[in-house]
């Protein structure tokens, strides 16, 4: 086994808590790809896939219960 980061799966919400959210709540997924990765120092947390989509991306910060994504994709809102 080795100790590469897995994809965690969005959970979808629902139109309502979507339209209830302060935008600063919501982080943007960064691109799987990003060439970036590898910045000393800089932690990136595990890639979040969209459950609308199913295209992952990154975070820059914990996938913590409660936070909300926005999918680089489709523009989706969901929550990790
Ligand atoms: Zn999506």
């Amino acid at each position: 086994m080795s100790a590469e980061t897995g994809v965690r799966k969005g959970i979808k919400i629902t139109a309502d808590e979507a339209a209830s959210l302060d935008p600063q709540q919501i982080a943007v997924l960064l691109p799987d790809a990003s060439p970036q990765t590898e910045v000393e120092g800089q932690t990136f947390c595990t890639s979040i896939q969209c459950p609308y989509c199913g295209k992952s991306g990154r975070c820059n910060t914990d996938p913590m219960p409660g936070k909300y994504y926005r999918c680089i994709n489709c523009g989706a809102l969901f929550r990790s």
